[in-house]
């Protein structure tokens, strides 16, 4: 009997025996009366080669077939003499099920840049380097689920509408329900949102945290995974307005805790990738990232380094760079600062921790410098900042004041306040965003090609 595969899933036990396959034409070459096909169905990064020959019935067809057709071919396999594939499949039937109008087809056999991929976003999938970034992509988020549950964290899906601005930014897109022709509006020409369908003025989530902090007083470890928005104007190749965020939360955890729980978990994913995506990696780094398994390699092996705030700032004063950006104990660092001191510096991963609270979220908890706070972000090499995450503010007293001070004392965060009035604990927790993750491990310089369909300013297409 004939089996249906996926070509990943053809080995020697398949050697000689029958099989049918169901796939896309990414190449045809003839030769004398033989007609090679590169065959792909996404489930590899290489597809199969198919060889038909001139016994077949409809062979005049198929040396006229062009890239994008789709086939199922019926026939045997066998082990190929070619170089750089085991097997390859001899034809004994070849069904054409959609042709794919010849020269009209978008993706010709040359290649093409990512930015015109960019325009075409619903045919890029086909190409190889997008199948690549894809099947990175679903092991990565497979990797992550299988990381926290195998360490019995609960999976919560936090709200995405929400009245809440969890990280202060005011970034936010608003949701509403009102008639934009014809808002309702007081004397004054302000908005009545009580007239809306909340009844309050709501937006997309920036992040699902509060509402995880909630679930980790409840379950003690828990992550959500999940999307989030931002309305923020920046065009750059690291930024999307939508974009997945996993965001783990732990009770009774301080921050050490947190940062030992980021290298397994950051170690984990990447080493997953090493496992799964050898033609994958081999592939993107050929064609976009020169030191990609290096640098994969390294970080799966090496000791990430802790560093303070204050002594980051100390070594790049000293080291006498010159950066563009301004450089000061109280100012954010830049990405230049930050892989300054990870690629240069101490070639390693970095947990940095302990940042002036002024330049960090209301949320974290104050050290007893009363300067500092327990935050924490990890600074890879080529990206900079990784995963930002701290230990969270436990005490009312202090989180009142912290909020009073952001103006964030209000019934909206009641609630939040409540976990501090109720059973209160020491947690932490870490946000990263998906991209991000998936830029690194294949190596993609522009976030726009590791999601399906990029929304970035000027642009929701698809
Ligand atoms: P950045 O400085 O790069 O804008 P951020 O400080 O605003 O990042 P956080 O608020 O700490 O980011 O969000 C947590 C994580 O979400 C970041 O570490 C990053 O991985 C990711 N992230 C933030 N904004 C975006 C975005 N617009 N697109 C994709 N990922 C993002
Ligand atoms: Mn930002």
């Amino acid at each position: 009997m004939t089996q249906r595969l996926r070509i990943s899933s053809i080995n020697k036990d398949q050697i000689n025996q029958p099989v049918s396959l169901n796939g896309w034409v990414r190449t045809r070459r003839d030769s004398k009366g033989i007609t090679f096909i590169q065959l792909y169905d996404g489930s590899n990064q290489n597809g199969i080669q198919v060889v038909a020959d001139e016994v077949l019935k409809n062979y005049q067809e198929i040396t006229k077939l062009s890239t994008g057709a789709s086939l199922v071919i019926h026939g045997k396999v066998v082990e190929s003499p070619a170089k750089g594939q085991d097997f390859e499949i001899h034809a004994a039937e070849i069904e054409v099920i959609g042709d794919s109008a010849g020269d009209q087809y978008p993706l010709q056999k040359k290649g093409h840049t990512l930015e015109f991929l960019r325009e075409i976003a619903h045919l890029r999938p086909r190409t190889n380097t997008l199948g690549a970034v894809f099947r990175i992509r679903n092991t990565l988020s497979w990797a992550i689920h299988s990381f926290f549950q195998q360490r019995n964290f609960l999976y919560v899906q936090t709200p995405i509408i929400t009245a809440n601005d969890a990280e202060g930014a005011g970034e936010m897109f608003r949701v509403t329900a009102l008639n934009l022709e014809n808002l309702p509006c007081d004397s004054q020409g302000k908005v009545n949102y009580e007239e809306d369908f909340f009844g309050t003025d709501v937006s997309l989530t920036v992040s699902g945290q509060l509402g995880a902090e909630v679930f980790a007083l409840a379950f003690t470890d828990v992550y959500t995974f999940g999307p989030t928005f931002r309305a923020e104007k920046s065009n750059t190749s690291r930024h999307l307005a939508e974009f997945w965020m996993i965001e783990p939360e732990m009770a009774f955890m301080d921050l050490r805790g947190i940062l030992s729980l980021t290298e397994d978990f950051l170690k984990y994913v990447i080493g997953e990738c090493l496992e799964k995506h050898e033609h994958e990696l081999a592939f993107l780094q050929k064609m976009y990232e020169p030191d990609l398994l290096e640098t994969l390699k390294h970080i799966h092996q090496t000791e990430f380094e802790t560093l303070t705030y204050t002594e980051a700032i100390d070594i790049l004063q000293k080291s006498g760079e010159s950066f563009e950006f301004p450089l000061k104990w109280g100012l954010g660092l830049q990405s230049e600062h930050e892989r300054f001191l990870t690629e240069k510096h101490v070639k390693k991963p970095i947990n940095l921790i302990n940042y002036p609270k002024e330049i960090k979220a209301f949320y974290m908890k104050q050290n007893d410098d009363e300067k500092t706070v327990a935050a924490m972000d990890v600074l890879f090499p080529r990206l900079g900042e990784i995963v930002g995450g701290s230990q969270r503010e436990d005490s009312l007293e202090m989180l009142s004041a912290r909020m009073k001070e952001h103006g964030l004392l209000n019934d909206t965060y009641d609630w939040y306040l409540d976990l501090r009035r109720f059973g209160t604990v020491p947690h932490s927790g870490f946000g990263l965003g998906f991209e991000r993750l998936v830029q690194f491990v294949s190596g993609m310089k522009n976030i726009r090609d590791v999601i399906p369909f990029p929304r970035v300013p000027g642009n929701a297409n698809f």
